[in-house]
């Protein structure tokens, strides 16, 4: 295996400035807006994302999580979304104290990498039986492309184009303790 280095710590940091911006701009401000990671790192990428926002505009935007059942979960074996007695919840809802649900609001849904779709379009499903939000956005670290499903990104890290043989490491600081992205070739 080969492993390339895609984005480092200082690229990741520039990816998630830009998407800041970007949202803010595309939203024309924070109001209304709910961020949502799909665990496990797309729930730190939101969370970077609300404090750059803090940073940039002194607006707090609520971040809450979702637990999809991947269709594909490389890498993801801990904390997966079974409940104590081992049966799976797919699609539990996280939202913070104070936000009362996401009905008629703007959610952004984070995911480290998009590939099939198919967790976008699962996480879709989980967010619409929770009340209709007024729009869904999607934002991802990295887009390797092969879609199953007709899903595109709004807000997108870096494009990365890949053969099937090729899959995409995330590391983040939260859990790897590292900022970095990969591309592993079997
Ligand atoms: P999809 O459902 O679009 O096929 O796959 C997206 C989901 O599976 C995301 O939650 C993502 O974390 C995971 N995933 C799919 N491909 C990759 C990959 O190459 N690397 C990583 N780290 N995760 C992937
Ligand atoms: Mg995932």
């Amino acid at each position: 295996t080969e492993k390339n280095v895609i984005m480092d710590e200082t690229a990741i940091r520039r990816a998630l400035s830009r998407i800041a911006h970007e949202i803010l701009e595309k939203n024309k401000g924070i109001e209304d807006c709910v961020l949502i990671g799909i665990r496990t790192r797309g729930v730190y990428l939101a969370r970077r994302i609300a404090d750059r926002i803090k940073e940039i505009e002194g607006a707090d935007v609520p971040c809450g999580e979702l637990d999809v059942t991947p269709y594909r979960d490389d890498l993801e074996k801990t904390g997966s979304g079974g409940s104590a007695d081992g049966r799976e919840e797919p699609g539990s809802l996280l939202i913070p104290p104070g936000v009362f649900g996401t009905r008629d609001k703007k959610i952004i849904l984070f995911d480290d990498v998009l590939y099939t779709g198919r967790t976008i379009r699962a996480a879709m499903d989980a967010l619409m039986d929770c009340g209709r939000p007024r729009m869904i956005q999607l934002a991802v670290l990295a887009d390797r492309g092969h879609r199953e499903v007709p899903i595109r990104p709004d807000y997108v890290g870096k494009n990365v184009p890949t053969s099937k043989h090729e899959s995409i490491e995330v590391a983040l600081k939260e859990v790897d303790g590292i900022d970095e992205v990969h591309i592993i070739s079997n």
